[in-house]
């Protein structure tokens, strides 16, 4: 079995397991009460968030808002800052669907909402984006690496271009993606608002976090009994919390020898595919996150492909956004001006933690062997 999907979601990871384990036993108890079994749930919440910020490089860990996972986080940003300017949306055409749908439901609410677009690597101009805001805007979402193609997004500058122009604009960047890869705490100084889900770094599914500056102003989207200090409401999930601290600690200690790692199974794939087969990364110049490769095969299917490739054992996912199993035209490929059958060509092998250039090498293999049956 050659797992290659973790842009999707990826395993958890033993450290994780362990750290949460004890909290799916003897260790419940509701945060919320006054007791001590609640008092002592209570306390590993506090303690997750006071790890997660620290490895974040959060000034304070009231900073961290937990969430229940990263489309969670993404519309408590771009909704909740929205709402408690209130203000239009500055985005771009690439962000992933909790950004875009959030920004479709302001639309629909009354807010201005401006997409912009990108070149043909997936790049957005961060000149753009400064152009686009005007007094009326009250928040700036601009991902920091695309899901589909892994291409980095220039979310420093754009975050400084915002704040010259005043701090009345939120600038929201979603890290799902990066975050096993990128610095996050490097923008800190940078984004207000800081979007992570844990199971995309070896963490449970379902619960993620939300970096919200000092004094960012957020109306929660979630009302209820007033946790998280009232910015979103919910018994909180103890486990998954204690888990993506975990999770979030031993991937910023990882982090170097991930990217080395990780980046040599990327390469070492792209390499040895170039080598024996037809074959075009999608973005090939642009900046891109290490674990991720989408290519194109000109003249197979991304269907017929992945189908191939599950029956002998490679987990890949098509170009193509991917829901409920079913192959949907990709937005972000669109906006790159890839449509049609290139479109419909295009696959995504996206690396994990635990892999390296030896399985990058067997991936090579495979997957060439698959497509020149299929050519
Ligand atoms: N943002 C990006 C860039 C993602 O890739 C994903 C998941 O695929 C999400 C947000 C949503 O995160 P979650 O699955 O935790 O809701």
């Amino acid at each position: 079995m050659l797992y290659l999907d973790h842009a999707a979601t990826t395993p958890l990871r033993p450290e994780v397991r362990e750290a949460m384990e004890p909290y799916l036993g003897v260790r419940f108890g509701n945060p919320s009460g006054i007791h001590a079994t609640a008092r002592r749930a209570k306390n590993s919440i506090e303690e997750a968030r006071e790890r997660i910020a620290a490895s974040i490089g959060a000034t304070n860990r009231l900073e961290i808002v937990f969430t229940g996972g990263g489309t969670e986080a993404d519309n408590l940003a771009v909704i909740g800052a929205a709402i408690g300017a209130p203000g239009g949306v500055v985005t771009t055409a690439v962000e992933h669907p909790a950004v875009l749908e959030s920004a479709r439901f302001l639309d629909r609410m009354g807010h201005d909402v401006a997409i912009v677009s990108v070149d043909g690597d997936g790049s957005v101009a961060p000149d753009e984006i400064a152009n686009a805001v005007d007094e009326g805007t009250a928040i700036v979402s601009v991902m920091m690496a695309n899901n589909e193609t892994g291409v980095i997004q220039p979310v420093a500058e754009v975050a400084r271009l915002v704040r010259s122009a005043g701090d009345r604009v939120l600038v929201h960047t979603d890290a799902v993606q990066a975050f096993g890869s990128l610095a996050v705490e490097a923008y800190l100084g940078g984004p207000d608002l800081i979007s992570v889900s844990a199971h995309k770094i070896g963490g449970p599914q379902g619960v993620g976090f939300l970096y919200v500056r000092d004094g960012a102003r957020l109306e929660p989207v979630i009302h209820g009994g007033g946790q998280e200090l009232g910015r979103r409401s919910g018994t909180h999930n103890v486990a998954a919390i204690v888990g993506l601290a975990a999770a979030v600690e031993s991937t910023v200690e990882g982090r170097s020898d991930y990217r080395d790692q990780v980046g040599a199974a990327r390469d070492r794939f792209e390499r040895d595919l170039r080598s024996r087969v037809n074959v075009i990364v999608t973005a090939d110049t642009a900046d891109r996150i290490v674990s991720h490769s989408h290519l194109r095969f000109p003249g197979i299917p991304a269907e017929t492909l992945l189908v191939r490739l599950d029956f002998v054992g490679v987990a890949a996912a098509a170009g193509a956004a991917c829901h409920s199993g079913a192959i949907q035209e990709s937005h972000v490929l669109a906006a790159m001006g890839i449509d049609g059958t290139a479109a419909s060509e295009s696959v995504r092998f996206s690396f994990g933690r635990d892999d390296d250039a030896e399985t990058g090498a067997e991936a090579a293999r495979v997957v060439s062997g698959v497509v020149e049956d299929l050519v």
